[in-house]
Order: C-alpha cells, then structure tokens, then sequence
C-alpha cells in the first residue's frame, strides 16, 4: 500500500543517539570533535542559472550550518551517498561562530552515518500496475510575506490559484505526474508584514517571521507535510529554496521568490520529494546546464509539465514493473510517461558503460507525446522518445538527447559496438524502440561462411532477430 516514510523512525533514531554534541567551553570551541544532529539540506536556485547547496545540523530548536572550509555552498556527498534532509550524521569539524567548518577538506568522508539513522522522505512505495488507492495527502500551508519596502506582486487568491486549483496548478500536475498517488490541498494565509527589507539574503529569519505570524493567526505547522514560504524578490539572489526531503521540523520547506511561476511551485516542493535538478549535459563541451532539461520542473520552472523519468521513478510514483532494464538487444515497446494508466513499459534502463558525469551509469529512455499537463512542452519534445543519463537511484538527472521516429542515439562514439537506440516507430500511445550493442553478439551456428549468412538472413526475415542483430553479427566475426 501506498505508505509514507515518515517521522518516527528518524526521531526514534535521534533519541537512541542523543543530542548534538557541543563544546562546553570557548577553549573547546577551537577543538576538532564529532558533532551530531538531524540533517538538513537546502537547495537554492540562483537568477543567474546557478545552484547552490546549504547544510546544517538540526538539535532541538538549534541549528547549526557547516560546511567545508571556503566551500560553503558547494555540494557534498556523504560516505558515497546522497544527502537528505532526515538523516541523523555526525560531522567532524570545528565550531566558528556558531558554524562547524568541517575537518575534511577535500573529500567527504568526516561525515559519519549511523547505521540506526532512517531518512525522513516523501518517496512513497509505488502501487503495483494498475492498481488504485486513495491519493496520498500532502497538506500544505503557504504563507504570504511583504517586506518594509517590498510587497508582494500576488494576492492570495493568485498564488491559491497557482499552488492549488487552476488546472495548471502544481497540485494538478502533482496528481497528474503522480498517476493520482500525490494530492496536494492546503491554506493559503497572509500576506503578513515581516521587519526585513527585501535587499537582505536572510531567508531563513523571513521563514521564522513568518511562520510566527502564521501560528499567531491559529495554524499550526507541523499539522502540514509542506510549508512554502512566498515573498517577492529580493537579495539572496534567489528565484527560489527548497528542502530536499523533509527534516527535523517535520515538514518540507520551500520559498517562491518569484509567486507567477505555477512550475516553480512544483519545482521547489519537488526537492522536497528528493529530487534534485534536472540538467542538460552537452558531450561534445562536457557542459552541464544545472536548469538545462526543460522536459521537468526540476529544471524548467515557469509552466507545469511532468517531470521526467528518472525523477518520477526517484519520487516512487512508477511501479518496478512498468521500468525495463535491458540486458538483450531487441525492440521495445515503451508507453508514454504520462499516461494515466500506470500499466505497461514506461521506462527502459540500459546499463552505460562509460558514464560522463559521476554516478550517471544508467541511460533512462522514456516517450513524451504532450497528453495532458505536457501540453505545456514545447513542440520540439512532443511526441519524441528521451535519453537521459543518471545514477540508478537518481538524484541530478542529466538530459542527453531526443529522438524522433527513425533517429538512433550511439554511445560511446567511435565504438565498434556502441549502445544504441532507435525509434522505430510511435502513434501517439506508444513506440516501439530497437535496442542494440547491449548483449554480446549470440554465438553463430558452425557453418561455412555462405551457409551461415543465408540461415543469419533467413532468421531476420522470419522475425526471430531483428536486423541489427545480423549487423552486430557480422560486424564481431
Ligand atoms: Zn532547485
């Protein structure tokens, strides 16, 4: 059933474990020491295209940001895993005016994982195919701020519109991208005046501002899995935050900056869900584009659409059984990743033997047609089959290339027996995809060579091989 991974376990953990350690004196602050406390994790999307990552330690109502020593932003990856908001770490470093500059310099293996530690998360188990349940609920409390000189632009019937119910909100893409397993309903309060000017970059005092006042006008956040802050631009430089995961507050936290965008909307409560960014990478620059996939919210955010493969998957909303991991060379149907019916291939996997960016060794091909939400693609990915790099538990994805009907993607180039994809052919519904240089050549029958090419020939016009087959054949001998 569908399920949520939930609180109690992580709390649970962080009890057994015990409170953040920290130094008793100001001789001790100087001090190298283990510090613990209930991972956050926040993810600020810059004007300027650019991405930052922000880390603190959670222990009670105390928070405490580290960071490598003059990296502050960059992101990390903790004991060979990804980081999310949840987790309870312990953290080498030293304690500098109330931040812990971390031990580790060039590598991040001073950040420590106890094995009781369980991640708080919004991914949910996936129904089987076909399957129906009641949606799961995120409740969600939006709350509206004007600065000392700024106001914001959207009233709260405008951003109820966009967060809630236009047909184009981010709950309707929620529910649509989800196949119905996510419902998004919630308040939507304010705008309330908080003391700060909007050239300041202090996002996170405006959010305790503001949930102040929120709790002042009688709501009360942790009855709610998501809390979004929006206020109008200002100094951080920022269009927008969000958590990935849901931390030791309980709820997932997500600041708009810019209150018109329904797909920022989506964009910053999808970090809650875990998922990170959806990127572009350029092989012949080795260029990666942080907001380059415009197939996602993850990387586009103005309009809703639905949010590509591997972040689907990531987020629990596509049944193991409708991903195909291919291991044989042959022709593939793949149903498009919207449909609404979850039954059915909706996403291959092919093993990539030389990946380009980290983790990045699985291709993830999926079939976008523009049904429903993805009305809002542009006509250039509409009705074209997707080949997107990424780990097999994916957290950035990177966007390689589109394909239409008849076009072959083949990887590494200059390969004798590269991995390659071509469509075939599409009706709107599905298309059918040949998969090549995946399986090693079959061992051919011991025949003289004529004989050999005449059974080969005979094999592919009877439909037990595909014509690629006979090619990778010949081409092995
Ligand atoms: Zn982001």
């Amino acid at each position: 059933m569908l399920k949520l991974r939930l609180l109690l376990p992580v709390l649970g953990a962080f009890l057994a474990i015990g409170p953040l350690a920290l130094p008793a004196s100001a001789d001790a602050a100087d001090t190298e020491q283990i510090f613990r406390g209930i991972l956050e994790v926040i993810l600020a999307d810059g004007e300027d295209g650019t991405s930052r990552t922000f880390y603190a330690l959670h222990d009670g109502d105390a928070r405490y940001p580290f960071h490598r020593s003059g990296a502050l932003g960059e992101p990390l990856v903790g004991a060979g895993a990804e980081l999310v908001s949840g987790v309870v770490v312990e953290v080498r470093g030293v304690l500098v005016r109330e931040e812990i500059v971390l031990a580790a310099v060039d590598d991040d293996t001073d950040l420590l994982f106890p094995t009781s530690a369980v991640p708080q998360s919004l991914t949910e188990s996936p129904l089987p195919a076909g399957a129906t349940a009641a949606p799961e609920l995120h409740s969600t409390l939006v709350i509206l701020g004007d600065f000392t000189d700024v106001s914001l632009a959207c009233t709260t019937t405008d951003v109820d519109a966009f967060m809630f119910t236009n047909p184009d909100s981010a709950a309707a893409n929620y529910g649509e991208a989800s196949f119905g397993q996510v419902a998004f309903e919630g308040d939507v309060v304010g705008p309330f005046a908080i003391s700060y000017a909007s050239t300041g970059a202090s996002y996170l005092s405006w959010a305790s501002a503001l949930a102040t006042e929120a709790q002042n006008a009688g709501y009360t956040l942790t009855d709610y899995l998501h809390i979004i802050y929006v206020l109008p631009p200002n100094g951080t430089g920022y269009t927008g935050l969000g958590t990935t995961g849901i931390g030791a507050l309980g709820y997932g936290s997500a600041w708009i900056f810019r209150c018109d965008r329904p797909g920022l909307y989506a964009h910053e409560t999808g970090h809650n869900f875990t998922m990170s960014h959806a990127s572009r990478y350029f092989i012949d620059t080795a260029i990666v584009w942080t907001y380059g996939d415009q197939t996602c919210p993850m990387g586009s955010q103005l309009d809703v659409r639905h949010y590509n493969a591997p972040h689907k998957y990531k987020a629990g909303w596509i049944p193991e059984e409708s991903v195909t991991t291919v291991t044989n060379d042959g022709l593939y149907l793949l149903h498009r990743l919207e449909d609404e019916n979850a039954s059915g291939v909706h996403v291959l996997r092919i093993a990539n033997p030389e990946p380009h960016i980290g983790s990045s060794d699985m291709y993830w091909v999926s079939y976008r047609t523009g049904w429903g939400l993805d009305a809002n693609l542009s006509a250039t990915y509409q009705n074209k089959v997707f080949i997107h790099e990424a780990s097999a538990t994916p957290s950035t994805t990177y966007l390689r290339t589109w394909l239409d009907t008849g076009e072959t993607f083949a990887e590494p180039a200059g390969s004798i027996s590269p991995v390659q994809v071509q469509v075939i052919e599409q009706d709107g519904t599905v298309a059918s995809v040949l998969v090549a240089g995946v399986s090693p050549p079959l061992d051919m029958p011991a025949l003289p060579t004529p004989a050999l090419w005449i059974v080969s020939l005979l094999l592919v016009l009877a439909g037990r091989y595909p014509a690629i087959w006979l090619w990778n054949s010949a081409r092995s001998k």
